[in-house]
């Protein structure tokens, strides 16, 4: 259905929790998310049942997030239940991919369409600095298991972080010319432990690679093909170019909140509700959709959550 803009909505972000196995520095805090008592966070029945509504609605594409999704209990039969599910096209799912290497094959047999792994670094000591609790060969074996179990077009999450990887873009996007993956870089949004982060403009990206060559945009990401090469590289810059007039998603938190924009406080509870008052609760939401979000004029996001507890 379409929001208040007439923008076409037709993308769910779903959040399976927002716990996480590591502590990446500018999402999370040094102890972790506050363990939250089961009681308030969504069953894997409810995350299915809001799918199913949203799908009814227009939904076409689903991605499960979080926290680390993967430490979800019940995380595949999730998957297995949304990709099952009428009007779904598309089931993606993002994960820091350590611990792909158990979860790949049953996520792909699960139907699981694609993956967005998230790395913001080749270097092992600066993985378990950004990480502090990381070790990259999880990843990169993750990534290889990912690949064994027949995922095609991975993409590769990059947060730009300035003072920590910009002398490993051109790095990143060699490995987008050597193999077939999507390397995004993503600006850092001042959200939750964001603010306290160095902010690198994706702007860096075609200084440090000038031959990437424009190829439209797709989604939230400006595209660039790599010459010669076999993949391709997505800029995301909700600062410096903001995409909000293309915007085609919504957000679902682990418990159970519905937010039409991630950096709006705006939230419209979910839980509890059923069938055709569970369906109206979101076309509401979808209507109430801003038109857009003001970070680059505040400086800051009107989430009132972090990251790891919206679900990015
Ligand atoms: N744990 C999974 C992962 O890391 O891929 C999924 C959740 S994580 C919150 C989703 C994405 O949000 C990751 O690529 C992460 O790097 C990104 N992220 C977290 N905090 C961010 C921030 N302040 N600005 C931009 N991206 C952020
Ligand atoms: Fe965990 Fe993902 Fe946040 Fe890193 S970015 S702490 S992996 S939720």
């Amino acid at each position: 259905m379409q929001d208040g803009s007439a923008r076409e909505i037709t993308y769910l972000r779903l959040s399976a929790t927002s716990l996480c196995n590591l502590r990446c520095r500018y999402c999370m805090p040094a102890e972790g998310a506050p363990e939250r008592p089961c009681a308030e966070i969504c069953t894997i029945g409810e995350l299915s049942e809001i799918a199913r509504q949203a799908a009814a609605l227009g939904i076409r594409k689903v991605r499960i997030t979080g926290g680390e999704p993967l430490v979800r209990r019940g995380i595949v039969t999730l998957c297995r239940d949304i990709a099952a599910l009428e009007g779904v096209e598309e089931l993606c799912l993002t994960t820091n991919g350590t611990a792909l290497p158990q979860f790949a094959a049953p996520l792909r047999a699960a139907g699981v369409t694609r993956l967005n792994v998230s790395l913001d670094t080749l270097r092992p000591d600066r993985f378990a600095h950004i990480t502090r609790t990381g070790r990259i060969e999880q990843v990169f074996e993750g990534l290889q298991a990912a690949a064994a179990a027949g995922f095609t077009g991975t993409k590769l999450n990059v947060v730009l972080l300035k003072g920590f990887n910009e002398d490993e873009i051109p790095a990143f996007v060699d490995l987008a010319r050597r193999y077939p993956l999507e390397v995004r870089f993503i600006e850092l949004m001042p959200i939750g432990e964001g603010v306290h982060a160095g902010f690198l403009p994706a702007s860096a990206v075609l200084e440090a690679c000038p031959e990437l060559e424009a190829a439209g945009a797709s989604g939230s990401a400006r595209r660039y093909r790599v010459p010669g090469g076999m993949g391709a590289v997505g800029l995301i810059e909700p600062l410096s170019h903001r995409f909000c007039h293309r915007c085609d998603r919504i957000r679902v938190t682990a418990d159970g909140k519905l937010k039409p924009c991630l950096h709006s406080g705006q939230e419209i509870p979910l839980r509890g509700l059923s069938g055709g008052a569970l369906r109206d609760a979101i076309r509401m939401g979808i209507a109430s959709k801003p038109p857009r979000h003001f970070l680059p004029e505040e400086g800051h996001s009107g989430a009132g959550r972090t990251m790891n507890q919206i679900g990015g």
